[in-house]
């Protein structure tokens, strides 16, 4: 090991004290995400906990970015390199579990919002291992620029495009991304699929339905005829795509034809053209429904992203960062409940993960995240944390269960350790940092990302509002009230 080498380690088991000492605080990050549990665009109390902790930890923070009022980016430092995180907080529908219980309870019944995937755990990821480098750079005086961003409804893809056509992620030279999985592991190149959200509104005439049904127009068949025609596309369509949707409007009641109606489409696949043009047929069937049924149609993007996708020299940066920080020691209890709620789920008994895997190029998957579009314009590196179970599936109630325990405090733990390790490579290595941007270069070639939002689109700051505004008076009870105190 050279000198450089050695001051490098010297400034990571500094960060590693640090997260230690306060990791306490860190869980309770978690663990207030956790207990607000609040929909995509709703994420306010998640946004005021988390912005205290970071302005206590002397990141200046602007609120509201790209007009999504609890979105935040977080900046601490001055000049080059300049590194960013960034992660999504938001919880899901009907997706209330109560964490540690090995058995499905809502921690309030009827439908309540909840975490049920781990988003909880990413916030306390990325703001433990951020204030723990702002801390080791601000005592060696190290001089770089951290910024953060909290990117509200991941689940419904929407905020990081709006983020990068507003320009607040330039300048940055490369990005992490922490995300809850069942194992410390990171990967390279393409993850995911693209998407586009796009809700079709079809105006028709209203009439009584049964004393003038001849007079209207109904915007409602116009959907059931879309849905056919869709249907029967199916079968014409690459294997590949994937495409759903549910009608968010269908009419008020049957004793009134609808003249307002509206279905909210997901179109995916494995790349941004082949999106497009998926959407481009979709746009013709709506046109003949609108057609056949004398109504008229317009759409509204709701949200598009890219692939998800992982530069390679960061991904070899992040291994050599898990493989010296090394798996957490879970306890007889932790791998009790991991292991029941696996028989439970009907998935191999395995308990919790006990091995480091090897790095190995992704597997496209057919799942979405709109970082994709930040993964085509900075190089990204994916850190994966040990949160929740091996074999657990997300958006089901065991999802839920370890994400309050000592489970994810450890998996937080660790996740903020690698994270702060793979920072501080990047702010005292130049020659890295350039091999990243090289390397990206060539992962990348000639694909030049565009955005498929239209240029004067406004992010859906709405969605999920009543929806959270009828359950929250009732789960402020649950709330963490204390703050973070960093030591
Ligand atoms: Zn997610």
């Amino acid at each position: 090991m050279n000198k450089e080498d050695v001051k490098q380690n010297n400034l990571k088991t500094d960060a590693f004290r640090f997260i230690d000492r306060n990791k306490e605080e860190i869980a309770k990050i978690g663990d207030a995400v956790f207990y607000f549990a609040e929909l995509g665009m709703q994420e306010f109390r998640t946004s005021e906990y988390t912005v205290n902790a970071l302005r206590q930890a002397g990141f200046d923070v602007e609120i509201g970015i790209s007009g999504i009022p609890p979105a935040w980016m977080a900046t601490w430092g001055s000049g080059k390199p300049v590194i960013g995180v960034h992660c999504e907080g938001d919880a899901l529908p009907n997706c209330s579990q109560v964490s540690g219980m090995t058995g499905e309870k809502p921690v309030i019944e009827g439908g309540a919002p909840g975490h049920e995937e781990g988003h909880n755990a990413n916030m306390a990821v990325m703001i433990g291992g951020a204030v723990a480098v702002k801390n080791v750079m601000e005592k060696e005086n190290i001089k770089g620029t951290i910024k953060l961003y909290f990117a509200p409804a991941e689940e419904q893809n929407i905020p990081r495009p709006y983020f990068l056509r507003d320009g607040y992620f330039d300048g940055v030279e490369a990005i992490f991304h922490p995300h809850v999985a069942s194992d410390l592991s990171t990967t390279y190149g393409i993850r995911q699929f693209a998407n586009i959200s796009v809700e079709f509104i079809f105006h028709g005439k209203s009439a009584h339905s049964a004393v003038a049904p001849w007079l209207a127009r109904d915007a409602l068949d116009a959907i059931t005829l879309m849905d056919v025609g869709w249907g029967l596309m199916r079968q014409h369509l690459e294997p590949s795509q994937r495409s759903h949707r549910v009608i968010t409007n269908g009419g008020d009641q049957p004793n009134v034809i609808p003249s307002y109606t509206k279905v909210w489409w997901w179109f995916r696949d494995k790349n941004t053209d082949l999106t497009n043009a998926i959407f481009e047929k979709a746009k013709k069937i709506a046109e003949g429904a609108a057609i056949m049924t004398g109504c008229t149609y317009e759409t509204n993007i709701i949200s598009t992203c890219w692939p998800t996708r992982a530069n390679q020299a960061m991904a070899e940066i992040i291994q050599r960062n898990i493989q010296m920080v090394g798996l957490p020691q879970w306890s007889e209890d932790e791998e009790a409940l991991a292991r029941e709620l696996q028989k439970k789920t009907h998935v191999p008994v395995v308990g919790l993960q006990k091995e480091i895997k090897l790095l190995k190029e992704a597997r496209q998957n057919t799942s979405c995240n709109d970082s994709g579009c930040v993964s085509w314009v900075i190089p990204t590196g994916r850190i994966n944390l040990p949160a929740n179970f091996p074999g657990y599936s997300p958006h089901t109630w065991a999802a839920g269960v370890p994400l309050a325990t000592t489970i994810a405090h450890k998996g937080e733990v660790h996740g903020a350790k690698v994270l702060a390790a793979s920072m501080l490579d990047l702010f005292m290595d130049e020659e890295l940092l350039n091999r990243i941007k090289e390397v990206f270069r060539n992962e990348i070639g000639d694909t030049k990302y565009f955005s498929i939002l239209p240029k004067d689109q406004k992010p859906p700051v709405d969605l999920n509002r009543n929806e959270m505004e009828k359950w929250r008076p009732m789960m402020e009870k649950f709330y963490i009230k204390e703050k973070v105190q960093w030591s």
